[in-house]
């Protein structure tokens, strides 16, 4: 991805702050243009016929689309795909290793995992599940490096420790909490903490340059982490779906159509970018709505009921990044923080070593950003296109409810460079402003679902969204995002199919690709270390996992959790962190 298309810039409140009444206003004055939007433009195209008949449709040229067309030509290679793209290439969007943060997800430094309870006790529970989500991706990407789909580890995935580094005497006793609860669990193994500033600087040089010796500074630091380019990962699956017999992966062509046929099947038109009078139409019986941001449009324009439910308020991502080798050679580390005592709690950036085009990088931040469109490469309509009369009321009711975010949001909005440079310097300290550039990242849509009883509600993680005769699905939000793609696929594999997955055939190959699928791995600290050995070889991961020989847990024995506050974490993605 070259600089050049980096141009999505923040809209916004630059010079002036949100309040309320100018959020309930620029909500009001989106709805009436969206009036006037679909009385322009409503209505939807349906071609006579179609030129092809495919078992799965796939939407979108990203990581979820790329994972699942895999898993399902794997499933039943005599099955026909196609997979329609709007962009000239594949994984260009929220995918893109540019677009995105990379971090493997396995909760060992997304602190967010692990909230404090009202009793004081540092909950783990997510932590554990989305940690065992990632060892379903280390075990799908290893299968696929065995058959060759996959090509050389080091293009997509890389050894990288996840880190904290934390400032004050608060912040450490939650950290000191945190390692103690998460003795509980052979997952979570090997994780070291330290409070020695010298430690810590062999661990991190850069980020303790220049720090005053009399700092009160905590770190953690766990081998087990990754830095994952999710696009390199896309890009290779679909190189191996199109060359399989019965698949055809169609880009530059954006999906404006989605109609049911008699028989219950779905008729489904994308229009070619370019020249908009060239449109291709398949009739499929499965439709996969991978579309990232532009997921909830695509939902409603199947017209299935689910969709009613949702509405989407979109968040970008911007970093601050460094190609100087001086730099990045010195700092091998994904080092996650924690908002600093009285500071909003959202304010948790990362400092975070990349490889990408096979060039070791720091990428520092997220800050966010806010534009109204669904996609980096969308349309500044996106949001008002979406925005129906089933989702009006809730979306306004998170505006409300959510002021803290809307606030937060604002406040970001506002930061200058140098003030993004101050950031920066609290993690390191020397950061040089002719080392560092702005980088525009991906959109994300978070989910807002209209509860009955509750009204609108913000959800930050993802949902899968399937049809009652479960011939549509999609994915709706972001996070923990595409490093746990194989076990969200898995699980909309479990609901859109769950007869085949019952069948003998579907079980002994859903095993073969995921061995340990259908088995806790936490409670399973023999399979755990068999797991990490076997993946850790096809990876060929730098870094050896720590010998769970004789591991016993440590941790405190389980009680009945306490009340955990809920926390605005635009930045972070509050339950589902990126
Ligand atoms: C700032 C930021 C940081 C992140 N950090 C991390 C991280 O550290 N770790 C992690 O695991 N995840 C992270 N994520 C999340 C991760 O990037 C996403 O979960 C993942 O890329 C989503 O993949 P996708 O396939 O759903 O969507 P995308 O990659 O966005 O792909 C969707 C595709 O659909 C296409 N499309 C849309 N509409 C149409 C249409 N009408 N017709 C045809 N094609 C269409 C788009 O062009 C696009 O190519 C981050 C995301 C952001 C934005």
């Amino acid at each position: 991805m070259s600089q050049a298309n980096n141009k999505n810039t923040a809209m916004g409140t630059k010079g002036g702050r949100f309040s309320r009444r100018q959020f309930i206003g620029a909500a009001v004055g989106a709805v009436a243009v969206w009036g006037g939007y679909s009385v322009l433009f409503g209505g939807q195209f349906r071609a006579d016929k179609a030129d092809r008949n495919v078992d799965v449709l796939l939407i979108g040229g990203g990581i979820m689309s790329a994972t699942l067309g895999v898993y399902l030509a794997e499933l039943e290679p005599s099955w026909k795909f196609e997979v329609f793209e709007r962009l000239d290439k594949v994984a260009e969007e929220s995918s893109n290793g540019w677009n995105n943060a990379g971090t493997g997800h396995s909760a060992l430094c997304e602190l967010n995992y692990t909230p404090m309870d009202d009793k004081g006790k540092v909950q783990i529970a997510k932590a554990v599940e989305i940690n065992e989500n990632f060892q379903i991706s280390r075990q799908f990407w290893s299968h696929q490096v065995r058959k060759g789909v996959l090509g050389n580890p080091r293009e997509f995935i890389n050894s990288t420790p996840h880190m904290n580094l934390v400032f004050g005497a608060e912040n450490r006793e939650f950290i000191r909490k945190r390692v103690e609860a998460l003795k509980a669990s052979p997952l979570f193994a090997g994780m070291e903490m330290s409070t020695d500033p010298a430690k810590i600087k062999e661990w991190i040089p850069i980020m303790m340059e220049g720090r005053k010796a009399d700092e009160v500074v905590t770190a953690t630091r766990s081998p087990l982490g990754t830095d994952v380019n999710l696009g390199a990962i896309t890009r290779q699956f679909y190189k191996h779906l199109n060359e399989r017999a019965g698949v055809k992966v169609t880009t530059g062509h954006e999906v404006r159509s989605i109609t049911r046929n008699a028989d219950g099947s779905w008729r489904v038109s994308a229009f070619d970018i370019k020249d908009k009078s060239r449109i291709q139409t398949v009739d499929a019986r499965h439709i996969f709505i991978g579309a990232g941001g532009a997921a909830l449009p695509l939902l409603q324009l199947s017209g299935i009921p689910e969709a009613k439910q949702y509405g989407g308020f979109p968040v970008g991502g911007e970093f601050l990044v460094t190609e100087n080798p001086e730099i990045a050679s010195r700092h091998l580390a994904k080092v996650y923080g924690l908002a600093d005592t009285g500071s909003p709690p959202m304010s948790v950036p990362h400092l975070d070593t990349r490889v990408l085009d096979g060039k070791t990088v720091l990428l520092f931040g997220p800050f966010a950003t806010w534009s109204s469109k669904y996609l980096k490469n969308g349309s500044y309509f996106d949001m008002v296109k979406a925005t129906t009369p089933s989702n009006v009321i809730p979306q306004l009711q998170v505006g409300m409810h959510e002021f803290a975010l809307v606030k937060y949001l604002a406040q970001q909005l506002e930061l200058s460079k140098e003030e993004k440079m101050a950031a920066l310097r609290r993690y390191m300290p020397e950061a040089k402003d002719q080392d560092w550039r702005l980088w525009q990242a991906g959109q994300r849509v978070q989910i807002i679902k209209n509860v009955p009883g509750q009204g609108g509600v913000l959800k930050l993680g993802t949902e899968v969204v399937v049809s009652e005769d479960r011939s549509v699905s999609a994915l709706l939000g972001a996070s923990p995002g595409g490093s746990t793609s194989p076990a969200i696929m898995l699980s909309l594999l479990e609901k859109v199919f769950p007869d085949r997955m019952k069948t003998a055939a579907w079980q002994s190959k859903i095993r073969e690709i995921v061995p340990t699928y259908g088995k806790k791995l936490n409670e399973n600290p023999q399979l755990l270390a068999a797991e990490w050995a076997a993946t850790a070889e096809a990876l060929q991961l730098a870094i050896a996992a720590p010998d769970l020989a004789g591991f016993t847990p440590t941790g405190a024995p389980a009680e009945q959790p306490g009340v955990v506050k809920k926390v605005p974490d635009i930045a972070l993605q509050s339950q589902g962190s990126t």
